[in-house]
């Protein structure tokens, strides 16, 4: 018996078509992994010559190999509970009476008194064309609380039970940042925006913990292997998520690899107490390993265009008052931003509308000033609306873009009425980010819309939206090569892991996905059917169809 060649590969997959995302684009035929990481990319017969005995050899027989893709925006253990929770999607449902059903289902199996929880509506959807109210759940619900989320997530709509426990009430004076919606005669309808009123209701659902929380994220983990995602930034995490992490880590059950950051304002706590966390939060960015790291910090300060949440510079269409809704106060924003810079935590913010973005960008050049960020990679999240300014100033500060396509093409039809016809041209303009030198990323923001990427992937090429099929401005579309780059490369880029992961080259972590079709060559539209037939990651199989 001699020992193994110190140079052959543990792993050879040969006679495909590599997708490999480097520097020039190309294309090869095989690649082999060695120790977790590519080995060589090349010619079938190249890398068929570091084989031997050892190597598990896989003949892909022409099918097409991409690295693992790389989600820049969700939410793991938010998409991990909306998996064990009612799916208010439409489809499956496809009116108010469905979600009503569903409900009613699930009261059947609930305890006394257990929470009935769910996400994922979307009123534009659903057959009645409204929000739904408190009344549509009574009936079904009497002693049951009820809270299903928007598909947005700064919407609920809670039964009048959830009512009752949270306090919410005719006499409930309306809360900083957020709106109790009430009908004529002053009563509350169930639907309760953003987190400041969410959070009357929310805070009396029983508190998970890390043992919940490692069950979410493996559910989440499982579910994104299986569509191929093999790297996510998680936004907005407590300490007990990273706990829970940290022990999914140790029982080698953590297959997604992931950059955490931490929340900057947990529940509805004064500002001081969030300041206070971010100094003396133990990590800082950067710490970590290849499997589990500490992005930053992550900040929210408003909605989203589909909820009419975004702070937009114009008002909504046929509301002249309306501009949406800044759900950080300026300076406070100022306070967390300065935080997080002098502590050497790098910043995402979410800032849907034009005008939040302008906020957080005039946070970033005050922040500034105290101690540079150009080079530590702030970043915006979402940012639909950028201006010529924006631009300017996103290149002086290195600032880069999480974008999600999959916005256009699942809450586009919402954001057409909500923003009309022209403005809807210019939201989410991918074209504009690259081409004027600013880096940009893709993702989802799951649960916020489906994690599965090729939907996503695929909007950003071809910007159409899901019911309606309505064109979301057409010059703002980007090439097949761009747009699997803002899925892979540029999330790198985005954690600093651009040398290790987001393209197939030697060196690189063994992150790649094998599809059931070529995403260069096929017909455009059929881009977001692909399915995945196997997960690989840091050469290990971790899902396979
Ligand atoms: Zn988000």
């Amino acid at each position: 018996m001699s020992a193994p060649k110190p140079c052959m590969a543990d792993l050879a997959l040969i006679n495909g078509k590599v997708i490999t995302v480097d520097e020039k684009f190309s294309f090869a035929e095989a690649v082999s992994v060695k120790d977790g990481r590519i080995q060589a990319v090349g010619t079938t017969d190249e890398v068929m010559k570091l084989t031997g005995p050892e190597t598990k050899i896989v003949d892909l027989k022409g099918m097409t190999v991409m690295p693992g893709l790389y989600d820049s925006h969700l939410h793991v253990v938010g998409t991990g509970s909306a998996l064990q929770i009612i799916n208010c999607r439409t489809p499956p449902m496809m009116s108010i009476e469905d979600l009503k059903n569903a409900v009613a289902e699930k009261v059947k199996e609930a305890k006394p008194g257990e929470w009935i929880l769910g996400r994922g509506w979307d009123q534009a959807k659903l057959a009645e064309q409204r929000n739904p109210s408190r009344y549509d759940f009574d009936e079904v619900s009497p002693d049951n609380p009820v809270v299903l989320t928007r598909t947005c997530g700064h919407l609920i709509v809670a039964n009048s039970k959830a009512l009752e426990i949270g306090g919410v009430s005719k006499d409930t004076p309306q809360p900083l940042g957020g709106v109790i919606v009430k009908d004529e005669n002053g009563e509350p309808t169930g639907m309760l925006e953003e987190g400041p009123a969410m959070n009357l209701v929310r805070n009396q659902i029983p508190q998970e913990g890390v043992e919940d929380y490692m069950g979410q994220i493996k559910t989440a983990c499982e579910a994104f292997n299986a569509v191929g995602i093999t790297s996510v930034i998680d936004a907005g995490n407590t300490s007990d998520h990273m706990v829970a992490y940290q022990r999914l880590k140790e029982n080698g059950e953590l297959t997604v690899r992931t950059n955490m950051m931490l929340a900057a304002i947990q529940k509805s706590e004064p500002i001081e107490d969030s300041v206070k966390r971010i100094n003396e939060f133990p990590m800082l960015s950067g710490y970590g390993d290849e499997l589990l790291k500490f992005q930053g910090l992550k900040i929210l300060i408003d909605g989203g265009v589909g909820g009419r949440t975004a702070l937009l510079r114009e008002h909504y269409e046929n509301d002249p008052e309306d501009y949406g809704v800044l759900t950080v106060p300026v300076e406070n924003l100022q306070k967390l931003v300065d935080a997080g810079n002098m502590r050497g935590m790098l910043c995402g913010i979410h800032c849907a509308g034009g005008a939040a973005m302008d906020i957080v960008i005039d946070a970033f050049k005050k922040t500034n000033k105290v101690k540079p960020i150009k080079g530590r990679r702030f970043y915006l999240i979402h940012a639909y609306q950028p201006t010529e300014q924006n631009f300017k100033d996103c290149r002086d500060m290195g600032i880069m873009v999480a974008s999600q396509p999959s916005f256009l093409y699942y809450l586009g039809d919402s954001y057409y009425g909500n923003v009309g016809p022209e403005r809807s041209k210019w939201l989410k303009p991918h074209r504009a980010w690259l081409d004027e030198g600013i880096m940009c990323a893709a993702g989802t923001d799951s649960p916020v819309t489906p994690y599965p990427p090729f939907v996503s992937l695929w909007t950003s090429i071809a910007r159409r939206t899901e019911i309606n099929d309505t064109q979301m401005g057409t010059e703002q579309k980007v090439t097949r090569k761009e747009a699997i780059k803002m899925y892979t490369l540029n999330g790198a880029y985005l954690t600093f892991e651009e040398d290790i992961k987001g393209s197939i080259e030697p060196g690189k972590l063994a992150d790649m996905i094998v599809i059931d079709r070529d995403v260069m060559t096929c017909p455009e539209d059929d881009i977001k059917d692909t399915k995945v037939l196997t997960t690989y990651l840091g050469g290990k199989v971790v899902f396979e169809a």
